[in-house]
């Protein structure tokens, strides 16, 4: 999505440790015009797979995953990183290490939320080394439903997630993926 591309060279900064902010559009303010818009472009790619949820965690993948879900006419439900008092009954949870904080958490989605009767599409604002993706396909493959694909705001293709995810047979659709990135340089495929 070329308009992304744009963004994130204009607004976007890059971190030591391979991380890259965006917090002027996508993780802390939120343009939600331009949201709306990555929204749009996710439905047009997964129209037509019978899409019936959208899953991501809290908190940065509900930014996108609402968008999406808006526009594929769907509902959201995102992962919480720890159970709270509110959440009753069984759960699903899965493992996660965390790219950006170093620790590990569980995921944690009531059984309420996902059948086996639902095709879920993935969302996220970034894959890295792909422990988040696969720790929802986790979530939805306990459920017993089908996961359709993953789409995700902003790949790092330099680092392993996308590859591996991909060999295991999952679509994986990102809007727009960085190929290379030092803090003057940024470089998409
Ligand atoms: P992964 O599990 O693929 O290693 O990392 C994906 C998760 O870590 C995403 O849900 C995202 O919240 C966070 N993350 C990974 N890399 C970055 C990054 O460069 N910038 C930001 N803001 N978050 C990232």
């Amino acid at each position: 999505m070329k308009a992304l591309e744009q963004k994130i060279k204009a607004e976007g900064v890059v971190c030591p440790g391979n991380v890259l902010k965006v917090g002027s559009f996508l993780n802390q303010q939120l343009d939600v015009d331009f949201l709306y818009m990555m929204g749009d472009e996710i439905a047009s790619l997964f129209s037509g797979c019978g899409v019936t949820k959208v899953i991501t965690i809290e908190a940065s993948g509900i930014a996108i995953a609402l968008p999406a879900a808006h526009a594929l006419g769907v509902k959201a439900v995102f992962a919480k990183k720890c159970r709270t008092s509110n959440m009753s009954g069984d759960v699903y949870s899965a493992r996660i290490h965390s790219f950006t904080h170093g620790n590990d958490y569980d995921a944690i989605v009531s059984k309420n939320y996902i059948t086996e009767k639902d095709r879920v599409l993935i969302v996220d604002d970034f894959l890295a080394e792909g422990s988040a993706l696969k720790g929802m396909i986790s979530l939805v493959q306990q459920a017993g439903a089908t996961v359709v694909g993953a789409a995700i705001a902003i790949e790092k293709a330099f680092q392993n997630g996308g590859d591996e995810v991909r060999a295991m047979g999952y679509r994986v659709e990102s809007l727009a993926r960085i190929a290379s990135m030092t803090d003057s340089d940024l470089v998409f495929i």
